[in-house]
């Protein structure tokens, strides 16, 4: 069996750690190209969502380089998620594709159930085994999300943004290399400690939460990377989601380490008291949270026509209003320029530091500046 998987973000290096734990071959999903674009937009239903497109285009790279098995994740809910894995089958059954879909159903957070699921996928290990190498890839999991957090606290304080782009990149490289935990810590401390052993300046932030749908906010090439456009103009960006995060309150109950998602479906209310699918309500629920933590700004990203985050955006500019918040909601999918999308961040930070500056409250961001936890 040589078993491939949807790509999202830096996700693939704790998935093919799981994978090759459960000693099955794993053909790893390319990085996201022009060329994966092009496939799934050639080959995916005009009005389906980007995510969709990207997973085909990816799929179909991945096939081409000889996997067998497509792992995928099934859904339920109002939304569109819960049809992905089978429509995706079917165009790459239409195209020709010969292979086998496993899709993991979520396991209702029982622990027990998504172990079962995780055994199934391989006959060649035992259950110890299994459990070892879920351990494993959740221990990856947190290494990456560590990095990417300490990415994103540095990059808009350091004077060389390429220095500390290349110690992340480098650090994310030794990780999916690495096989032991040890290792794996070893080159966390090493690389965080370097990020923030650089020269920073002493120019005051402005701090911008990042909401929205969870695909689109963990891959880069599906929102032209604007956490780190925005790290280059000296803006902190709080990340909403982490996939670590979504993993321990989504499929292990929230049990494996500690849970905010109880403050933010709390925060999220009166504004919107229900589950609308996907990510909407968490994405008021944050939105909420920030402004209460006097962030200066909310973006809320999304791919165009997802259903959860256009219900969300209906209730936002209420939450702007009345919780003293600038809040910009961006989609994206195949028609989506790099410029226009630069120009659109550059014009909201640039209103950002003007109403800072009026308001005079730069003096309590250059405090913020100063107090900064640790990575
Ligand atoms: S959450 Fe949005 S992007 Fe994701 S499947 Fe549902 S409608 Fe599509």
């Amino acid at each position: 069996m040589k078993i491939t998987f949807p790509h999202m973000g830096n996700a693939h290096i704790a998935i093919k750690a799981l994978l090759a734990g459960l000693k099955l071959e794993v053909i790893p999903p390319p990085p996201i190209t022009k060329r994966t674009m092009e496939l799934g937009i050639k080959h995916s239903p005009e009005f389906a969502c980007l995510p969709l497109k990207i997973s085909v285009g990816s799929f179909i790279e991945a096939l081409e380089q000889g996997a067998d098995t497509v792992l995928m994740a099934g859904g339920w809910g109002p939304c569109r998620f819960g049809y992905y894995a089978q429509v995706e089958r079917d165009i790459l059954k239409d195209l020709g594709y010969s292979f086998r879909m496993v899709v993991l159903e979520a396991p209702d957070f029982k622990l027990s159930e998504l172990l079962n699921q995780i055994k199934d996928l391989s006959q060649k290990v035992t259950t110890l085994e299994a459990v070892q190498a879920t351990r494993f890839a959740w221990f990856k999991l947190n290494a990456v999300d560590r990095l990417e957090f300490c990415l994103a606290k540095m990059l808009p304080r350091v004077i060389n943004k390429e220095e500390v782009l290349a110690i992340y990149r480098q650090a994310l490289q030794e990780i999916d290399q690495v096989t032991t935990r040890p290792q794996v810590n070893q080159v966390t401390n090493k690389s965080t400690a370097e990020m923030e052993q650089l020269q920073q300046h002493d120019q005051p932030l402005l701090r911008l939460g990042l909401v929205g749908e969870i695909y689109t906010i963990l891959e880069p090439a599906c929102n032209y990377d604007i956490a780190e456009q925005l790290g280059r103009m000296n803006v902190e960006v709080y990340r909403s989601v982490y996939i670590s995060d979504w993993v321990n309150d989504h499929l292990l109950g929230g049990l494996v380490k500690p849970s905010n998602r109880r403050e933010i479906l709390t925060s999220s209310r009166p504004y919107l008291n229900y589950f609308v699918g996907g990510h909407g309500r968490e994405t008021v629920g944050n939105a909420v949270k920030l402004a209460r933590q006097h962030y200066d700004g909310i973006i809320q990203i999304g791919p165009l026509t997802c259903m959860p985050e256009i219900v969300a955006q209906s209730v936002l500019g209420e939450v702007g209003e009345k919780e003293g918040i600038p809040v910009m909601t961006m989609y994206f999918d195949e028609h989506a320029g790099a410029t226009g999308i630069q120009t659109r961040l550059e014009a909201f930070v640039d209103m950002l530091q003007r109403r800072k500056k009026s308001n005079q409250v730069w003096e309590q961001g250059e405090q913020l500046n100063a107090h900064v936890p640790g990575c």
